[in-house]
């Protein structure tokens, strides 16, 4: 069945959330195609995994023949399939690794399992070409600091409670703006000047946002405070905490390079803020790029194409998924 001349192609498919997302990409590292259809839960509200399953159940035949067609690309020409394993969303999950499953049965290629912080920070690196970065990996399901070391991802600090894209998206709706909200809590904040007072949580290397969350929800309902301020104060207020978490690493590890990835890495006060974290430890500072911040099939075409090389696979029956699969329980064949 295989028209393979020996050009290995892998397709990627994204779906632990709110994004139904497929690429295709080559071993060189080329893109050819990053298609995806994002659910948009209801104003004032947050995902609903059944619906958002649901959106990505229906969106996944077109998806998929779109990243198929813009990569110039038949079925027949694929070398393997890989899938966001998790973790995520049960439903959306599911919905993935079916259409996932179907294909890699049909076309007889291998079925590659992907973690999907792993592909965050993999098409960072791919993307900036940072080698051995640590990386802060913040998103809606992420909030960690993470360097490689003996095999795998090793977590070096942590969210104990919410993510930072959770944080910024709870007050975001709280406050009724768009959701998910990041970028206009960043839009508002940048029109901010005046600092209010929020309970600032770094414990070791870990951050705290539960309690800043509350706290700035309910000065909001209070009223008395314009939002901006109110938006310039939580950032501020989280951004420092995961600086001082990000750097006390940095300082401990005596790396060379910090890798900023995840949605929230598309945020420019965080951005300065790492930045200047990186400088002052003699660190090269890179960014993902913001088209690539955000979930998409290629974290996963990419990093499954890599998994692939080494031969990593897992049968049809075994797939199933992960919702709470953890960073640093992935075994990272293809980095020495
Ligand atoms: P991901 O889970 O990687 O798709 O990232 C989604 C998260 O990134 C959501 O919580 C968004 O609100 C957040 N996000 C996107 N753009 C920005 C931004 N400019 N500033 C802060 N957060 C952002
Ligand atoms: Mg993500």
């Amino acid at each position: 069945m295989k028209l393979n001349r020996g050009e290995i192609i892998c397709l990627g498919i994204e779906s632990t959330a709110h994004t139904f997302g497929v690429s295709l990409v080559d071993s060189r590292g080329r893109i050819l195609s990053d298609e995806k259809k994002v659910y948009a839960p209801p104003v004032g509200k947050g995902i609903h995994p059944r619906e958002s399953a649901q959106h990505h159940s229906q969106a996944s035949p077109l998806v998929v023949r779109e990243a198929l067609r813009k990569a110039g690309k038949t079925p027949e020409e694929l070398s393997a399939v890989a899938f966001s394993q998790g973790p995520g969303l049960g439903p959306c999950l599911r919905t993935g690794a079916t259409v996932a499953r179907a294909l890699a049965a049909y076309l007889d290629v291998p079925l590659v399992p992907v973690h999907h912080a792993v592909g965050h920070i993999e098409l960072a690196a791919l993307k900036t070409g940072a080698s051995d970065p640590l990386t802060v990996l913040v998103s809606g399901g992420h909030t960690t600091v993470t360097s490689f070391a003996g095999g795998r991802w090793r977590v070096f600090g942590e969210t104990e409670d919410i993510t930072l894209g959770n944080l910024l998206d709870v007050f975001g709706r709280e406050a009724r703006l768009p959701s998910p909200s990041g970028p206009a809590v960043e839009a508002k904040a940048s029109e901010g000047k005046k600092l209010v007072d929020l309970p600032l949580v770094v414990k070791g290397n870990n951050v705290s946002y539960s309690g800043l969350l509350t706290a700035a929800v309910r000065r909001l309902k209070k009223g008395g405070d314009k939002l901006e301020d109110l938006c310039y104060s939580l950032q501020e207020t989280a951004f420092t905490a995961l600086a001082e978490a990000a750097e006390r690493a940095l300082a401990f590890l005596e790396k060379k390079e910090l890798l900023l990835t995840g949605g929230v890495a598309a945020n420019k006060r965080l951005q300065t803020m790492l930045k200047q974290v990186a400088e002052e430890h003699k660190a090269k500072f890179y960014v993902v790029p913001r088209e690539y911040s955000g979930d998409c099939g290629a974290q996963i075409a990419w990093t499954g194409l890599l998994a692939h090389l080494q031969g990593v696979k897992v049968s049809i029956e075994r797939s199933l998924v992960k919702p709470r699969w953890r960073l640093d329980s992935v075994p990272i064949p293809w980095r020495r």
